[in-house]
């Protein structure tokens, strides 16, 4: 059985009070289409009074540290993003993986605190071109998804989604054949790491995602919704791609 949809705005650094309205009028379009299951990951700024504006929607964050609590400045426990009324966050975002040098292993203890404070996580895997290019995609991908898997991984909290690094911002999509290569070998992978429950754990695909390309994308094989960063700003932009989901 297909799983249900899910998609997932990620506002990277983007967004100040008054773009709550936007997250306002996107909680309203999810409510009419509540078939797929959506949510936003504002900045962390935003997600006690995004989670208090929209009770029934969901609201992720977009990082936490993998430590309780203690000498880390600047960083946000699992315990506090969920305090502050997020029910998920992403993990190892590509941006994060090269900017702040996030490692695998340190991927999988987030992602394990993240479980025991009760939230959910997504986690993201991706190649760069160049990697692509050396035909490395699909060893990089679930190398990173076996470095980064969690103990104890369950459908019912994990996500994962296939970004390819060279897609996010740039408008440029796979053809939907490796799409499909991709997702097929995550699902594998899956198996291999979790056995029986891979198949109910909802593969995402991300990179210049829009209201044009969504229902192809959405339509292929193991595509279990969609992780979108510059098309889920504002309800214009992104209610044509929660649409496609419910449609699909
Ligand atoms: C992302 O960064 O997660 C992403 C998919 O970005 P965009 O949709 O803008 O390519």
């Amino acid at each position: 059985m297909a799983n249900r949809k899910y998609i997932v705005g990620n506002w990277k650094m983007n967004g100040m009070r008054e773009q709550l309205s936007d997250i306002k009028e996107i909680a309203e379009i999810a409510g009419q289409n509540n078939q797929v299951d959506v949510a936003i990951c504002p900045p962390a700024t935003l997600i006690a009074q995004a989670a208090d504006n929209n009770p029934d929607f969901m609201i992720g964050a977009q990082d936490c540290h993998f430590a309780a609590k203690g000498a880390h400045t600047g960083c946000l426990s699992a315990d506090m993003i969920r305090e502050a009324g997020a029910i998920m966050t992403i993990l190892g975002h590509s941006e994060r993986r090269a900017d702040q040098h996030e490692t695998d292993a340190e991927i999988k203890a987030k992602a394990e605190a993240v479980h025991a404070a009760g939230l959910g996580a997504i986690i993201c895997v991706g190649e760069t071109e160049e990697e692509r290019d050396a035909g490395q995609a699909v060893d990089i991908v679930c190398g990173q998804l076996e470095g980064s898997f969690p103990d104890k991984a369950e459908a019912a909290w994990l996500t994962i989604a296939y970004e390819p690094v060279w897609a996010i911002g740039t408008g440029r999509v796979p053809e939907a054949s490796d799409v499909e290569e991709m997702h097929a070998a995550i699902r594998n992978k899956l198996g291999k790491l979790m056995g029986d429950g891979a198949d109910a754990v909802r593969i995402l695909y991300g990179g210049s995602m829009n209201g044009g390309n969504a229902s192809e994308l959405l339509a292929v094989p193991n595509v279990d919704g969609g992780l979108v960063g510059g098309a889920s700003l504002t309800a214009e932009k992104f209610g044509p791609i929660i649409e496609a989901a419910a449609a699909a």
